[in-house]
Protein backbone atom coordinates (compact mmCIF):
# COMPACT_ATOMS: atom_id res chain seq x y z
CA UNK A 1 0.00 0.00 0.00
CA UNK A 2 1.27 3.32 -0.86
CA UNK A 3 1.33 6.19 1.75
CA UNK A 4 -1.88 7.99 0.65
CA UNK A 5 -3.64 4.74 0.94
CA UNK A 6 -2.78 4.40 4.73
CA UNK A 7 -3.84 8.28 5.66
CA UNK A 8 -7.27 7.18 3.58
CA UNK A 9 -7.62 3.85 5.77
CA UNK A 10 -6.80 5.49 9.20
CA UNK A 11 -9.13 8.42 8.73
CA UNK A 12 -11.87 6.05 7.85
CA UNK A 13 -11.46 4.09 10.94
CA UNK A 14 -11.25 7.29 13.19
CA UNK A 15 -14.25 7.91 11.92
CA UNK A 16 -15.70 4.57 12.64
CA UNK A 17 -14.28 4.84 15.92
CA UNK A 18 -16.12 8.33 16.84
CA UNK A 19 -19.71 7.44 15.38
CA UNK A 20 -18.63 4.36 17.85
CA UNK A 21 -18.21 5.68 20.87
CA UNK A 22 -20.79 8.57 19.80
CA UNK A 23 -23.43 5.68 19.99
CA UNK A 24 -22.29 4.36 23.26
CA UNK A 25 -23.15 7.84 24.78
CA UNK A 26 -25.92 8.26 23.37
CA UNK A 27 -27.83 11.56 22.38
CA UNK A 28 -28.06 14.18 24.78
CA UNK A 29 -32.28 15.27 24.47
CA UNK A 30 -31.07 18.56 25.58
CA UNK A 31 -28.87 19.39 23.10
CA UNK A 32 -29.88 17.86 20.15
CA UNK A 33 -33.81 16.84 21.17
CA UNK A 34 -35.18 13.60 20.27
CA UNK A 35 -34.37 10.24 22.02
CA UNK A 36 -31.75 9.65 24.57
CA UNK A 37 -30.19 10.63 27.97
CA UNK A 38 -29.07 13.92 28.99
CA UNK A 39 -25.55 14.31 30.74
CA UNK A 40 -25.69 14.07 34.72
CA UNK A 41 -27.19 17.35 35.96
CA UNK A 42 -26.91 18.40 39.75
CA UNK A 43 -28.00 21.35 41.46
CA UNK A 44 -28.33 22.17 45.11
CA UNK A 45 -28.46 18.63 46.85
CA UNK A 46 -30.21 17.54 44.17
CA UNK A 47 -29.34 15.25 41.24
CA UNK A 48 -31.39 14.26 37.90
CA UNK A 49 -31.25 12.00 35.26
CA UNK A 50 -33.27 12.87 32.11
CA UNK A 51 -34.72 10.68 29.49
CA UNK A 52 -36.02 11.14 26.17
CA UNK A 53 -38.49 8.56 25.23
CA UNK A 54 -39.91 10.46 22.15
CA UNK A 55 -38.36 10.94 19.51
CA UNK A 56 -39.46 14.54 18.77
CA UNK A 57 -39.24 16.25 22.02
CA UNK A 58 -37.18 19.21 21.05
CA UNK A 59 -34.19 20.44 22.96
CA UNK A 60 -35.85 23.87 24.24
CA UNK A 61 -38.43 21.54 25.36
CA UNK A 62 -36.04 19.51 27.37
CA UNK A 63 -34.55 22.67 29.01
CA UNK A 64 -37.81 24.33 30.10
CA UNK A 65 -39.02 21.15 32.09
CA UNK A 66 -35.32 20.72 33.73
CA UNK A 67 -35.18 24.73 34.40
CA UNK A 68 -38.20 24.40 36.20
CA UNK A 69 -37.60 21.24 38.38
CA UNK A 70 -34.70 22.90 39.37
CA UNK A 71 -36.61 26.21 40.19
CA UNK A 72 -39.20 24.76 42.18
CA UNK A 73 -38.41 21.30 44.20
CA UNK A 74 -35.87 22.91 46.15
CA UNK A 75 -38.48 25.67 48.06
CA UNK A 76 -41.46 23.04 48.07
CA UNK A 77 -39.01 20.08 49.60
CA UNK A 78 -38.20 23.24 52.35
CA UNK A 79 -41.92 23.81 52.94
CA UNK A 80 -43.19 21.14 53.19
CA UNK A 81 -40.25 17.85 53.29
CA UNK A 82 -36.81 18.81 54.05
CA UNK A 83 -36.51 14.95 53.67
CA UNK A 84 -37.68 14.92 50.16
CA UNK A 85 -36.17 12.35 47.57
CA UNK A 86 -33.33 13.86 46.34
CA UNK A 87 -32.08 11.78 43.19
CA UNK A 88 -34.75 12.14 40.69
CA UNK A 89 -35.44 10.48 37.51
CA UNK A 90 -37.55 12.86 34.99
CA UNK A 91 -38.99 10.92 31.72
CA UNK A 92 -40.51 12.33 28.48
CA UNK A 93 -42.09 9.59 26.76
CA UNK A 94 -45.23 9.29 23.92
CA UNK A 95 -47.07 6.39 26.18
CA UNK A 96 -47.74 7.22 29.16
CA UNK A 97 -47.18 4.61 32.55
CA UNK A 98 -50.61 6.46 34.41
CA UNK A 99 -53.93 7.50 34.41
CA UNK A 100 -55.88 10.27 35.68
CA UNK A 101 -59.10 9.70 37.76
CA UNK A 102 -61.29 8.91 35.08
CA UNK A 103 -58.90 6.96 33.30
CA UNK A 104 -57.50 8.47 30.66
CA UNK A 105 -54.46 8.58 30.01
CA UNK A 106 -52.67 11.16 32.31
CA UNK A 107 -50.89 14.23 30.45
CA UNK A 108 -47.68 13.30 33.90
CA UNK A 109 -47.71 11.82 36.69
CA UNK A 110 -44.90 11.73 39.69
CA UNK A 111 -44.11 10.11 43.22
CA UNK A 112 -41.63 8.07 44.77
CA UNK A 113 -38.66 5.45 43.54
CA UNK A 114 -38.81 2.08 43.94
CA UNK A 115 -35.76 2.98 46.15
CA UNK A 116 -35.37 5.30 49.50
CA UNK A 117 -34.35 8.62 48.42
CA UNK A 118 -35.30 8.31 44.65
CA UNK A 119 -38.20 10.40 42.67
CA UNK A 120 -39.68 9.73 38.89
CA UNK A 121 -41.80 11.84 36.83
CA UNK A 122 -43.14 11.19 33.64
CA UNK A 123 -44.64 13.40 31.03
CA UNK A 124 -46.38 13.12 28.43
CA UNK A 125 -43.90 14.57 25.22
CA UNK A 126 -46.92 14.22 22.79
CA UNK A 127 -48.93 17.34 24.36
CA UNK A 128 -45.39 19.29 25.18
CA UNK A 129 -44.80 19.07 21.06
CA UNK A 130 -47.97 20.38 19.87
CA UNK A 131 -47.74 23.30 21.94
CA UNK A 132 -48.99 22.77 25.89
CA UNK A 133 -45.92 24.22 27.12
CA UNK A 134 -47.40 24.35 30.41
CA UNK A 135 -44.28 23.99 32.53
CA UNK A 136 -45.84 24.79 36.25
CA UNK A 137 -47.36 21.15 35.68
CA UNK A 138 -43.82 20.21 36.82
CA UNK A 139 -43.96 22.32 39.73
CA UNK A 140 -47.26 20.48 40.53
CA UNK A 141 -44.93 17.01 39.97
CA UNK A 142 -42.73 17.59 42.03
CA UNK A 143 -45.08 18.20 44.68
CA UNK A 144 -45.68 14.42 44.60
CA UNK A 145 -42.11 13.59 44.58
CA UNK A 146 -41.91 15.38 48.02
CA UNK A 147 -45.08 14.42 48.82
CA UNK A 148 -44.05 10.98 49.50
CA UNK A 149 -46.98 9.95 50.88
CA UNK A 150 -48.29 6.53 50.90
CA UNK A 151 -50.63 7.12 48.09
CA UNK A 152 -52.03 3.61 47.91
CA UNK A 153 -53.61 4.08 51.56
CA UNK A 154 -55.16 7.81 50.51
CA UNK A 155 -57.44 6.54 47.81
CA UNK A 156 -60.30 7.61 49.33
CA UNK A 157 -59.17 10.59 50.30
CA UNK A 158 -57.41 11.38 46.80
CA UNK A 159 -58.17 15.51 46.12
CA UNK A 160 -55.67 16.47 49.59
CA UNK A 161 -52.85 14.92 48.15
CA UNK A 162 -53.91 16.93 44.59
CA UNK A 163 -54.92 19.95 46.11
CA UNK A 164 -51.66 20.24 47.98
CA UNK A 165 -49.95 19.84 44.88
CA UNK A 166 -51.93 22.42 43.41
CA UNK A 167 -51.52 24.73 46.44
CA UNK A 168 -47.60 24.13 45.87
CA UNK A 169 -47.65 25.10 41.99
CA UNK A 170 -49.61 28.17 43.26
CA UNK A 171 -47.25 29.30 45.86
CA UNK A 172 -43.92 28.30 43.84
CA UNK A 173 -45.06 28.32 40.01
CA UNK A 174 -43.60 30.90 37.95
CA UNK A 175 -45.75 31.24 34.66
CA UNK A 176 -49.23 29.96 36.02
CA UNK A 177 -50.96 33.31 34.61
CA UNK A 178 -49.34 32.87 31.35
CA UNK A 179 -50.85 29.23 30.89
CA UNK A 180 -54.12 30.54 31.73
CA UNK A 181 -54.07 28.42 35.55
CA UNK A 182 -55.15 30.01 38.30
CA UNK A 183 -57.00 28.95 41.37
CA UNK A 184 -60.93 29.69 41.69
CA UNK A 185 -63.38 31.86 43.55
CA UNK A 186 -65.28 30.19 46.42
CA UNK A 187 -68.38 27.83 44.66
CA UNK A 188 -70.74 25.97 46.96
CA UNK A 189 -71.66 23.61 43.99
CA UNK A 190 -67.89 22.72 43.81
CA UNK A 191 -66.73 21.08 47.09
CA UNK A 192 -63.30 20.61 48.04
CA UNK A 193 -63.71 16.84 47.17
CA UNK A 194 -63.23 18.39 43.31
CA UNK A 195 -59.44 18.04 44.05
CA UNK A 196 -56.60 20.06 42.06
CA UNK A 197 -57.07 23.84 41.95
CA UNK A 198 -60.70 23.42 43.98
CA UNK A 199 -59.02 22.20 47.20
CA UNK A 200 -56.07 24.23 46.65
CA UNK A 201 -58.17 27.65 47.06
CA UNK A 202 -59.56 26.76 50.09
CA UNK A 203 -56.13 25.41 51.54
CA UNK A 204 -54.67 28.50 50.30
CA UNK A 205 -57.56 30.17 52.20
CA UNK A 206 -57.00 28.36 55.31
CA UNK A 207 -53.32 29.02 54.68
CA UNK A 208 -53.90 33.34 54.63
CA UNK A 209 -55.76 32.75 57.68
CA UNK A 210 -54.05 30.87 59.95
CA UNK A 211 -50.87 30.21 58.05
CA UNK A 212 -48.63 26.98 58.19
CA UNK A 213 -50.33 25.05 61.57
CA UNK A 214 -53.59 23.66 59.30
CA UNK A 215 -50.88 23.11 55.90
CA UNK A 216 -48.81 20.95 58.42
CA UNK A 217 -51.17 19.16 60.46
CA UNK A 218 -52.92 17.94 57.35
CA UNK A 219 -49.41 17.03 55.73
CA UNK A 220 -48.21 15.09 58.74
CA UNK A 221 -51.49 13.10 58.59
CA UNK A 222 -51.16 12.07 54.69
CA UNK A 223 -47.56 10.93 55.61
CA UNK A 224 -48.27 8.86 58.06
CA UNK A 225 -50.57 7.12 55.31
CA UNK A 226 -53.89 8.66 57.00
CA UNK A 227 -57.30 10.98 55.77
CA UNK A 228 -57.27 13.79 58.31
CA UNK A 229 -59.24 13.59 61.39
CA UNK A 230 -61.66 16.07 62.02
CA UNK A 231 -59.81 16.86 64.94
CA UNK A 232 -56.69 18.49 62.93
CA UNK A 233 -58.77 21.18 61.50
CA UNK A 234 -60.62 21.40 65.29
CA UNK A 235 -56.98 21.98 66.92
CA UNK A 236 -55.36 24.18 64.07
CA UNK A 237 -58.27 26.22 63.06
CA UNK A 238 -60.90 26.25 65.86
CA UNK A 239 -63.71 25.09 63.54
CA UNK A 240 -65.38 21.69 64.33
CA UNK A 241 -65.18 20.01 61.25
CA UNK A 242 -63.99 20.19 57.85
CA UNK A 243 -67.31 20.87 56.33
CA UNK A 244 -67.91 23.73 58.82
CA UNK A 245 -64.73 24.99 57.24
CA UNK A 246 -65.76 24.75 53.93
CA UNK A 247 -68.98 26.78 55.32
CA UNK A 248 -66.79 29.45 56.76
CA UNK A 249 -64.73 29.54 53.51
CA UNK A 250 -67.66 30.20 51.37
CA UNK A 251 -68.45 32.85 53.56
CA UNK A 252 -64.90 33.85 54.18
CA UNK A 253 -65.71 34.17 57.70
CA UNK A 254 -62.54 32.59 59.67
CA UNK A 255 -64.85 32.56 62.90
CA UNK A 256 -66.14 29.38 63.93
CA UNK A 257 -69.73 28.99 65.03
CA UNK A 258 -69.86 29.72 68.50
CA UNK A 259 -66.75 30.04 69.18
CA UNK A 260 -65.59 26.69 67.86
CA UNK A 261 -66.34 23.55 70.44
CA UNK A 262 -64.87 20.52 71.04
CA UNK A 263 -65.43 17.58 68.62
CA UNK A 264 -68.07 15.32 69.52
CA UNK A 265 -69.08 17.74 72.63
CA UNK A 266 -72.93 17.40 73.65
CA UNK A 267 -75.05 20.63 73.07
CA UNK A 268 -76.81 22.57 76.05
CA UNK A 269 -74.96 23.28 79.43
CA UNK A 270 -71.25 23.59 78.96
CA UNK A 271 -71.49 23.11 75.14
CA UNK A 272 -69.36 25.66 72.86
CA UNK A 273 -69.56 29.11 74.02
CA UNK A 274 -72.22 29.06 76.58
CA UNK A 275 -72.06 29.61 80.18
CA UNK A 276 -72.35 26.69 82.62
CA UNK A 277 -75.57 26.91 84.18
CA UNK A 278 -76.77 24.02 86.65
CA UNK A 279 -80.52 22.62 86.49
CA UNK A 280 -82.80 24.02 89.26
CA UNK A 281 -83.90 20.78 90.41
CA UNK A 282 -80.38 19.34 90.84
CA UNK A 283 -78.62 19.85 94.17
CA UNK A 284 -75.28 18.29 93.13
CA UNK A 285 -74.64 20.40 89.94
CA UNK A 286 -72.11 22.87 91.17
CA UNK A 287 -71.40 25.80 89.09
CA UNK A 288 -67.30 25.31 87.89
CA UNK A 289 -66.48 29.07 86.72
CA UNK A 290 -67.43 31.75 89.11
CA UNK A 291 -68.71 34.95 87.31
CA UNK A 292 -68.21 38.53 88.27
CA UNK A 293 -71.27 40.93 89.12
CA UNK A 294 -72.34 43.35 86.06
CA UNK A 295 -71.12 46.07 88.49
CA UNK A 296 -67.99 45.14 89.51
CA UNK A 297 -65.40 46.57 87.21
CA UNK A 298 -62.15 45.21 88.82
CA UNK A 299 -63.59 41.60 88.75
CA UNK A 300 -62.08 39.94 86.16
CA UNK A 301 -63.45 36.49 84.55
CA UNK A 302 -60.90 33.92 84.10
CA UNK A 303 -61.41 33.24 80.25
CA UNK A 304 -58.04 33.80 79.01
CA UNK A 305 -57.30 30.44 78.53
CA UNK A 306 -59.50 30.07 76.07
CA UNK A 307 -58.34 33.24 74.05
CA UNK A 308 -55.02 31.75 73.95
CA UNK A 309 -55.39 28.64 72.15
CA UNK A 310 -56.47 31.16 69.25
CA UNK A 311 -53.23 33.20 69.12
ZN1 LIG B 1 -51.25 15.41 40.82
Amino acid sequence: MRPRQWMFLVVVCLCMLAANVRAQAGNDPTINGGKGTAAPITWDGFSLTFVSNYDKLTAPIAQGLIERLKLTIGPECEYFNPDCPRQLTMIVQATMPCADKNGKEAPACAGPGATPGTGEMHIDGKRLVSGWNDYDMVTHEAMHIVQSYPFDRLEICWWWQEGEADLGRYWYGSTNEESGWYLPQPNESVPYTEGYTYTAAFLNWIYNNWTDEPIYALHRALQAGQCPAANIWQASTGFATIDALWLGYLANNPTPPNGGGEVGEPPGPGGPGEEPTCPADDPYCEEEEPQCPADDPYCEDEEDEEDEEDE
